[in-house]
């Protein structure tokens, strides 16, 4: 995917990346370009190659539609910013995530990535602007069907930074969609080695985080909170649907900041992400946590409704 904004920048009128509205324009396709994926594509000088220098987006799609399609892109122009990466055309990003939708074989769910990189160093465009190097592919990703209905062990880990890092320290991309996961991957070897298949991960002062690869949500009575993404966390598409749903509930809901004592005091808590959608938590550090049946389908079920 060709992701700038075409020469001469956004027309003018065009608002700010993040934008929910935009149309896209008839020509964007030309700057997409279908291949084929067990091909060779991406150079080894590619900085996202070799550092890991990008962000990426993960779409959940459900009966061929993209969910939650507008949020990721607002998150990836935000990844964008925090890594001072050029300033991307969602447009064109928004058609190619379309686009490699559409040509996968329909099935119930599958998982779309969007991947851009700070390029290969030096290298420029034709337009001498620092090209960037995106591209979309579709899979039908993990099955998650079994962890959606009987729920995951969990233990806590600390991260390692004090949850006002992303004040303190800006430049550790904390709360950034960057593709540098092999920490948040070698995470899930740590849980595995402690017995459980999912991690809640703490904040060096005591604050709980996210999930390696999901978003935190906790329920006490008619209450529902998730940890506040001021903690250099990422803000949760799927999160943002089901707080959505539990207000529609009658449900109050909040950010909030959760130490563990707090956590294990909760009347129900799910890991949400867009593969996944929720998964509820059965226990926590070896103890087992209370799990909310009724919640847990209603939740499910309105999050996999979602067509859009
Ligand atoms: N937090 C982290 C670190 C993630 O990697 C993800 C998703 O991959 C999430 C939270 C959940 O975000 P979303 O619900 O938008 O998929």
């Amino acid at each position: 995917v060709d992701a700038l904004p075409p020469l001469g920048g956004a027309p003018a009128g065009t608002p700010a990346p993040g934008v929910t509205t935009a149309t896209t324009a008839p020509d964007d396709d030309a700057r997409i370009r279908a291949v084929d994926p067990a091909a060779p594509h991406v150079t080894v000088l590619d900085l996202g190659v070799t550092r890991g220098d990008g962000i990426f987006e993960s779409f959940g799609v459900v009966e061929g539609a993209v969910q939650a399609l507008e949020p990721h892109l607002v998150r990836l122009a935000r990844s964008a910013t925090l890594l001072d990466l050029p300033a991307l055309d969602l447009d064109v990003l928004r058609t190619a995530v379309l686009r490699s939708v559409e040509l996968h074989e329909p099935l119930p769910e599958l998982l779309c990535k969007l991947v851009v990189t700070r390029g290969v160093e030096g290298a420029t465009d034709a337009h001498g602007r620092p090209a960037v190097t995106a591209w979309v592919y579709t899979d039908p990703g993990a099955d998650f069907r079994r962890e959606r209905t009987e729920g995951v062990d969990v233990v806590t880990l600390d991260r390692g930074y004090r949850h006002d890092v992303a004040q303190t320290s800006p430049w550790l991309l904390q709360g950034a969609k960057t593709l540098s996961y092999a920490v948040n991957k070698a995470v899930y070897r740590e849980a595995a080695r402690r017995g459980a298949q999912d991690v809640v991960l703490v904040s060096s002062d005591g604050f709980v985080l996210e999930g390696p690869t999901s978003t935190l949500v906790a329920r006490y009575g008619d209450r529902v909170v998730t940890p506040a993404t001021d903690q250099g966390i990422l803000a949760g598409t799927t999160q943002a649907a089901a707080f959505a749903w539990f207000a529609a509930q009658g449900l109050t809901t909040a950010e909030v900041q959760l130490t563990v004592e707090r956590l294990r005091e909760a009347d129900g808590l799910w890991l949400l992400s867009s593969g996944r959608q929720s998964v509820p938590i059965r226990s926590l550090d070896g103890t087992s946590v209370p799990v909310d049946d009724t919640t847990t389908a209603g939740l499910l079920t309105h999050l996999l409704g979602r067509r859009s």
